[in-house]
């Protein structure tokens, strides 16, 4: 009986393919491990074994597999399991998902380099004759230099200090490398390879014991406990600076001390450095950390560790990390459960961390936890309904009050001429007060780049990408028109290239602008900035926050960036520029995320011994849901929301689908969304919206048209895939539309 192998490979197209398994190999080869195997002509790939089985496959012939990369598989079956899991619910291919999961380092055949170092000691000869210096002496005694280092080597041997890299002994001897190099010559040192490992470990720094809990905390802490020996999801609601943190610290020794291991969820890796080091301080080298700046060795080294026998008992990690292996999870926490940023937007799988996760903690019978002071409307309705344990948390710690939120009418300020520049007079009054009193200040801005929409001022021209639907930015240290999108950019024109004026002026304000007019207004405060065009690199994220953190600034700029749950001491006063831009945003979330966003950047608000106050300026004061920030309500929000999305029906009241097509013509890819349309509205009556443009209808030279499905929660999801998947095999059969795109996005956020 021959045996076969369905292998997946880390690549887009189709589903696992059926391999023969060579005789010598049946008896090593097991599901999780890596194959090598041919496909086409010529072509080698990587693949990992997900079922091993001896049904020949029908009606084609059967390559054979190459060789076995591993002896223990390197994907454990849970992990496996919600591989495949997320392949369904997103509608993409296992090889979609291994690519986005596997780290590059382990889908190559080449195997991965282990990184080795120099180390220099004193050869056997001479530690030998360190019983008797004196010999060393009349050896050395024609060169001072060399007899200097071996003094010290020696010396330092002695101590316990027996290996230095190169660099190091030649700044602590102060000695060239020809120096040493002449010992080594004699035979005197001796040079050895070490391999070491490239994630840092902390030195044995002593860990921090966990923190008490107030009573407050401790009475969440005990509900979330209970709660879970009934339902394995709750969701912590805490208000800012409840200490969620400190609550999860608790939780997650508990489940160390178990003996399982903890996936700790985070949406930024600018909120990862605040948050590790603190825990760093308590789980020291148990615990890794797993974001997109980790480079692909440290990756390799991460996964392996996990798989093996001293493996991590705790991860902290951005979407990303639910792609890791485990072997004993007990407990999953998502963190700022709301962040819209868990969605993997591009390329598929198009997932939510968050929903992944909550599979993932079922998978393996784990507790999981969703934390937010703002939690998303679908989350809070699940806790409502009773799908979720509900736990509140509506003080501060040490009972710090909540800041205080004042509205400015812009409108009304600037008929009056009151406004100077982008700044009400009471919010120049608040930042001056905190600044003389030595604290710092916020400004939040929904925009990036300086003036980001130029228009022409005499015929309303505006520079729009060659490239994209969409205007393009304005970046004045670059002098450059800049697309978001694609990263086309061009000078700005001396004139109007429509009308010949010379007047093209700014329609919007970005931070360098507000940045700008800060100095004019407060030249002695320092600023700095925060956004995405100046967040290219982690250090980038890490020196801003720091430069705040140690008040080597007093006012910080800064646009989304600002709201991700950082935590800073000596924050008086926060200020909201333009409302309006948030809550007129065109999308049906559009209310929740104001609301998430105002309240989240009006947490940073607040010192220790003086009440924070936030400005809130916009053009509409008399807004029901600004009512809602100023009061903290966070259910009035949820009510209201809650009539909305009914009467329109939206999430939770549904669910939706989005499916994309793309291509180079623009009439092309319409008549196939068309095509595609009229193909599956009539088996989902009344719930297939489009096909339209979208707002950027052409993105990187590709055309876009886009399908809505707005499905009522009692229809099967895999059902309405099929219909999907059939729709999409005929038009794939349509010589005119073979080559356009097509993908799904399932729960689009
Ligand atoms: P949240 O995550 O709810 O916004 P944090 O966990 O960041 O709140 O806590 C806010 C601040 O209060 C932090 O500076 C934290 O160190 C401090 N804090 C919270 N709980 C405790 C505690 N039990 N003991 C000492 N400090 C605490
Ligand atoms: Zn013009
Ligand atoms: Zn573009």
């Amino acid at each position: 009986m021959s045996c076969y192998a369905d292998i997946v490979l880390p690549l887009a197209f189709g589903s696992a393919l059926t391999y023969l398994v060579p005789e010598a190999m049946t008896a090593s080869l097991r599901v999780g491990c890596r194959v090598r195997v041919p496909l086409g002509q010529n072509r080698h790939y990587v693949g990992i074994v997900v079922r091993i089985h001896e049904q020949a496959p029908v009606g084609r012939s059967c390559k054979t597999i190459d060789e076995l990369v591993d002896i223990e598989p390197l994907l454990l079956e849970k992990q496996l399991e919600f591989w495949q899991w997320m392949a369904d619910y997103y509608a993409c291919t296992p090889g979609e998902v291994m690519k986005a999961g596997l780290p590059i380092g382990l889908k190559r055949t080449e195997n991965y380099r282990p990184k080795r170092c120099r180390l220099i000691r004193l050869s056997d000869m001479l530690a030998q004759t360190m019983a008797c210096p004196e010999n060393v002496r009349k050896m050395l005694a024609r060169s001072g230099r060399q007899q200097q280092v071996v003094d010290y080597m020696m010396a330092k041997t002695r101590q316990g200090q027996p290996e230095w890299t190169l660099p190091a002994l030649m700044s602590q001897t102060a000695c060239s490398r020809a120096v040493i190099d002449g010992l080594v010559g004699r035979g005197l040192l001796e040079v050895t390879e070490k391999e070491v490992s490239r994630l840092e470990t902390e030195t044995e720094a002593p860990l921090a014991d966990v923190r008490p809990l107030s009573r407050e905390q401790r009475q969440a802490y005990a509900s979330i406990v209970e709660s879970w020996t009934v339902k394995p999801v709750c969701l912590l609601h805490g208000v800012t600076s409840s200490g969620k943190t400190e609550i999860y610290i608790h939780l997650i020794k508990d489940c160390l001390s178990r003996g399982e291991q903890v996936l700790y969820l985070l949406p930024e890796i600018a909120l990862t450095t605040q948050i590790t080091s603190r825990l760093k301080k308590v789980f020291g080298n148990s615990m890794c950390v797993y974001h997109s700046k980790v480079s692909e060795a440290e990756r390799v080294e991460i996964w392996n560790r996990l798989i093996g026998q001293d493996s991590y008992q705790l991860v902290v990690g951005v979407r990303s990390s639910v792609f890791l292996p485990f072997r004993r999870l007990g407990l999953v926490i998502v963190d700022e459960e709301h962040e819209p940023s868990y969605k993997q937007q591009e390329p598929a799988p198009r997932y939510h961390a968050r929903n992944a996760a909550l599979m993932l903690a079922r998978l393996h019978g784990a507790n999981a936890l969703l934390g937010s002071a703002t939690p998303s409307i679908e989350s809070y309705n699940r806790a409502v309904e009773g799908k979720y344990g509900h736990v509140s948390l509506s003080v501060r710690y040490h009972h710090l009050p909540l800041p205080e939120i004042l509205v400015e009418d812009v409108k009304s300020l600037r008929r009056r001429k009151e406004m100077q520049g982008s700044f009400s007079p009471v919010l120049i009054g608040k930042i001056g007060e905190a600044l003389n009193a030595g604290d710092q200040a916020m400004l939040f801005l929904n925009r990036r780049g300086y003036a980001p929409l130029l228009s022409c001022h005499s015929c309303g021209w505006t520079p729009r990408c060659p490239h994209c639907d969409v205007s393009l930015h304005y970046h004045k240290q670059s002098g450059r028109l800049q697309c978001h999108y694609c990263g086309w950019s061009q000078p700005l024109p001396a004139v109007c290239p429509q009308c010949g004026s010379h007047e093209i002026t700014d329609t919007g304000i970005g931070t360098e602008k507000i940045e700008e007019e800060l100095h004019a207004l407060f030249p002695a405060a320092r600023l700095g900035r925060m956004d995405t065009d100046t967040m290219k690199s982690r250090q980038h994220y890490e020196r801003a926050i720091a430069d705040f953190e140690e008040h080597r600034t007093d006012i910080l700029v800064g646009t989304q960036m600002l709201t991700k749950g950082l935590d800073f001491g000596r924050v008086r006063v926060v200020g909201i520029l333009d409302a309006d831009s948030i809550m007129n945003f065109p999308d049906f979330r559009a209310h929740e995320r104001a609301f998430q966003l105002m309240m989240q950047v009006s947490g940073r608000a607040g010192r220790k011994d003086c009440r924070g106050t936030v400005v809130v300026q916009t053009r509409d004061p008399g807004h029901p849901l600004l009512q809602a920030v100023v009061n903290n309500d966070y259910k009035k929000m949820y009510v209201e929301e809650m009539q909305q999305r009914h009467q329109f029906s939206y999430p939770p009241y549904s669910y939706l689908v989005d499916v994309w097509f793309k291509h180079r013509d623009a009439s092309t890819v319409k008549k196939a969304a068309e095509c595609y349309a009229s193909w599956i509205a009539p088996r989902l009556p009344d719930m297939v919206f489009g096909p339209f443009s979208p707002a950027v209808s052409r993105i990187k030279g590709l055309c876009l048209q886009k399908i809505s499905l707005k499905l009522p929660p009692s229809l099967s999801l895999s059902k309405i895939k099929e219909y999907l998947y059939s729709a999409q095999e005929t038009l794939h059969k349509n010589p005119d539309y073979r080559s356009v795109q097509l993908f799904f996005d399932v729960d689009p956020v």
